[in-house]
This record gives structure tokens, C-alpha cells and sequence, in this order.
């Protein structure tokens, strides 16, 4: 077995691992940067024109051959750790014929991003995989272990081919963590892998985001959740949470402090629309009977917009639930609203939209950048809000790397997904390997 990081061995984002056999040839993730090289925020449409050879010349879509069109021998599947962009956004680019392995959460959330956004990636040919059940691509078996992150349906693989042509022989086994972190929703299941890790791993390839960030310790969604809920109880004010409309834990969070609090959560139609999805696999709060205190807003460009593109049954299923401008208005300290930037234009027409609490529920690095999340959040301080940065990262911290790395024990460890490779072997005490991109492992 050999494999090469296309992209992610000094870099957080645009993830993509080819992994290959004489047999077999697989690619994990195939993310779209996050950055330029000048650390100014990825823009894809700079590379016009956007066709596969451009974007390759450019160095954009990973040189990985049999992968963008039909050829005699193509790629024999692509994995998909989870729905963040930095791990699929690449994806539209990939051949028809080549078959998306993907949870089916992952699935749900790319075919909502259709709808929604104006990507497009239908995946033609796909295959759902589940927690802990190993299947085949070729002579390659891949094990998904889901874990905690803050995309809901996010996995590290377990990925194991022979080594030798001989039936029988050894098998190699590479892990490959994904993003993860160990503070989340799904912290029991994080310490229950560590408990119960797979053995005898050649390599592991770890993320490791947050290391060179000066807090070493993340807080846990709960306490964040209690946080939110000592700011929701304060009276004679409106609450705006803005955080990723994807985030479900920070979302059930929010929800969780609103019912506390006494308070009704208001969400937009997006965002209502994934929370229904979701609830298939979880016990996700979505707009319903069940759940009289979550009410939807319909902004109108996104509704229109819907309705047009013939989907207006997305934005019917919620008209028993839905909330106006004025009802809010009448009684603003009555509700917390989920928000982002592009819902400015309806929250302005909201009467009383001053003097409250402005919830910033993202990493920080965004709030110093010019640009849309700026304007949006000063929009509101310059109305009386106050402004409270309430955020845990997605990613694992230094205790939770370390408590990887010694379940696992691996014969090498790889830094991915991180800006800092070099800080490795000071923190982790097994021999470490760092890699370039385009390097091969063999
Ligand atoms: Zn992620
Ligand atoms: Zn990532």
C-alpha cells in the first residue's frame, strides 16, 4: 500500500489523500482550500476559467489521474469524511462514473447545499457508509468511525490493504482521524474509542488545527450551553445567536438554553429545513409539534427564490410554524433568533431591533477580516448590541490530540489539517513523520 497528502500537510483545509495498491486506487476527501498562499481567504472564481484542465494547471484540483474524466484505469472511489467544504468542496469536479462513499447525513446536508447555495454537485453514483461497518473498494478495506466534530456526520477511517501480493499476507493499516475533537456532543464517543481504538496502526494521519493556537484547552458545548442560557435569562432583551446554520450542536445548544430561559427560538427556513432533515438520525429539536417553542422566519429573497426554482414545497412545510416581523416586534425579549449575514435585509424591518445581546458563535479569525461577517456584526453594535463571543472550536485540543495518539500508539504519526507539523514531535511521543505535499509513502 502507498499513499500521498495531496494537500494538508501545512495547511488547514483542501484535504485530499490518495491511498493505492497494484489494485486499487482510492482518494480521501477532496477539500477545497480554505486560504491562498498569500493567507487571504479562498475564492475559487479567481481561477477563471473554471474548467478541470485550468484548475489543474493551477494546481487547484489535486493531480491525481483518473479522477476529473473517464479514463482506462480511474479512480476506484472517493471518500467523504464529513460535509465541511474544506473536505468535499472539490467534489463537483470529480468524474460521474466515480463512486462518493459518504454518510448519509453527509449526503442530506451536500443535497441541502444544492437547494440552497448555488453549488452544484449532484453525486451520480454513491454509496452510504455507517459506523464501525468495514466494506471494500478493490483489495482496500475501510472501516468509518463516526466522531466528534462539529459537522453532525463526520468519520475517521480506518483504512487497511495487504502488504505483499501473497493471499494471506499482513495487512498494512493506515488511520486517518478526520476532523474530530473531544468537547463536543459526542465526547462519550470519543473516549469510548479511545477505550476501544483500533491496534497495530503503521500510520496515523491527525489533524491537529488548534495546536499553535494560544488557548490549549477548548470549554465543552455544555458549558457554553450554560453560558447561553445566564444571557438568555436576562429580561427586556432580544437575543441573535449567529452561528453556522450546519452546527447542530451549537444549535441544540441554543435551543436547549432557549427552553431554560423560557424563551422561543426563531430560525429561518434553511435552517429549520436541515434541522428537520437531521432529526431522522437524532433527537434534533425541529420546527413541529413536538416542538412548539422553535417558529420560522421566512426572508424573502431565500423564499422567492425557492418557490421560483419550484421547491415551494421546502417552504411550505413550515407555514403552521411560521413567525412575522411583528409578532417579534411586539415582544423582542421574548425570542432568540438565529442569524447570518445574508438575513440582514429582513432583520432591519424587525421593530425593536436595538439594545440586545449579539451572540458571535464562530471562530474569531473572521471578526478581523473585512468583509460580510464584520459589516453584519457592527450593524448591530452600532444599534446598542452588545456584543458576546461565545465559541468552542470543532477541533480537537492538546489533551484530546494526546489522548489520540497514545490510544492509538501508532508507528508513525503524520501531521494533516494543521499549521503547525513542525510542533509535533515536541507534544507527542511517538516518532513522528512530517510530510510534503505530493509526497509519496510507500
Ligand atoms: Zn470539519
Ligand atoms: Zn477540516
Amino acid at each position: 500500500m502507498n499513499f500521498k497528502i495531496h494537500r494538508g500537510t501545512q495547511e488547514i483545509g483542501g484535504s485530499c489523500v490518495e491511498v493505492w495498491t497494484h489494485a486499487t486506487r482510492i482518494v480521501i476527501d477532496i477539500g477545497m482550500p480554505l486560504m491562498h498562499p498569500d493567507g487571504s481567504e479562498f475564492d475559487i472564481s479567481t481561477f477563471q476559467p473554471l474548467t478541470k484542465e485550468n484548475l489543474l494547471n493551477k494546481g487547484v484540483l489535486p493531480n491525481i489521474p483518473g479522477l476529473y474524466k473517464s479514463a482506462k484505469k480511474p479512480v476506484d472511489g472517493v471518500l467523504i469524511s464529513h460535509y465541511h467544504k474544506d473536505h468535499y468542496g472539490l467534489g463537483e469536479y470529480v468524474s460521474d462514473n466515480i463512486k462518493f462513499y459518504l454518510g448519509k447525513a453527509t449526503h442530506q446536508i451536500l443535497e441541502i447545499n444544492n437547494l440552497f447555495t448555488s453549488q452544484n454537485l449532484e453525486l451520480k453514483n454513491h454509496q452510504w457508509f455507517a459506523h464501525e461497518k468495514s466494506f471494500n473498494i478493490g483489495d482496500i478495506q475501510i472501516t468509518p468511525f463516526l466522531t466528534d466534530h462539529s459537522a453532525f456526520d463526520a468519520y475517521a477511517f480506518l483504512i487497511e490493504a495487504p502488504f505483499g501480493s501473497a493471499q494471506g499476507a499482513k495487512s498494512k493499516r493506515i488511520f486517518y482521524s478526520g476532523d474530530f475533537r473531544g468537547h463536543g456532543a459526542k465526547h462519550k464517543l470519543f473516549k469510548w474509542f479511545t477505550y476501544h481504538p483500533p491496534k497495530h496502526i503503521d500510520y496515523l494521519l491527525m489533524e491537529g488545527t488548534t495546536l499553535g493556537r494560544k488557548d490549549t484547552t477548548q470549554k465543552t458545548e455544555e458549558e457554553l450551553g450554560q453560558e447561553l442560557t445566564g444571557l438568555f435569562r436576562q429580561k427586556d432583551r432580544i437575543n441573535l445567536v449567529y452561528c453556522s446554520g450546519q452546527n447542530i450542536d451549537r444549535i441544540v445548544r441554543v435551543y436547549c438554553a432557549c427552553v431554560q430561559a423560557g424563551k422561543t427560538l426563531v430560525v429561518d427556513v434553511y435552517v429549520a429545513h436541515i434541522l428537520k432533515v437531521l432529526s431522522e438520525h437524532a433527537g434534533i429539536p425541529y420546527p413541529s409539534k413536538e416542538f412548539v417553542n422553535v417558529r420560522v422566519m421566512f426572508p424573502w429573497a431565500l423564499s422567492d427564490r425557492l418557490i421560483k426554482g419550484g421547491n415551494e414545497n421546502v417552504v411550505y412545510q413550515f407555514t403552521k410554524y411560521k413567525i412575522t416581523r411583528d409578532e417579534i416586534g411586539k415582544n423582542p425579549a421574548d425570542y432568540v433568533l438565529i442569524v447570518r449575514p445574508s438575513l440582514l435585509r429582513d432583520l432591519k424591518k424587525i421593530r425593536g431591533m436595538e439594545n440586545g445581546n449579539f451572540i458571535y458563535s464562530l471562530w474569531k479569525g473572521y471578526l478581523n477580516k473585512p468583509g460580510s461577517t464584520k459589516d453584519f456584526v457592527e450593524y448591530f453594535t452600532n444599534h446598542g448590541f452588545t456584543l458576546h463571543h461565545l465559541h468552542t472550536s470543532g477541533h480537537a485540543d492538546l489533551p484530546t490530540l494526546k489522548r489520540m495518539v497514545s490510544a492509538i500508539k501508532p508507528k508513525v504519526l503524520i501531521p494533516i489539517h494543521t499549521l503547525n507539523g513542525s510542533d509535533y514531535k515536541n507534544h507527542f511521543d511517538v516518532q513522528v513523520r512530517e510530510l510534503s505535499d505530493g509526497e509519496i509513502v510507500n
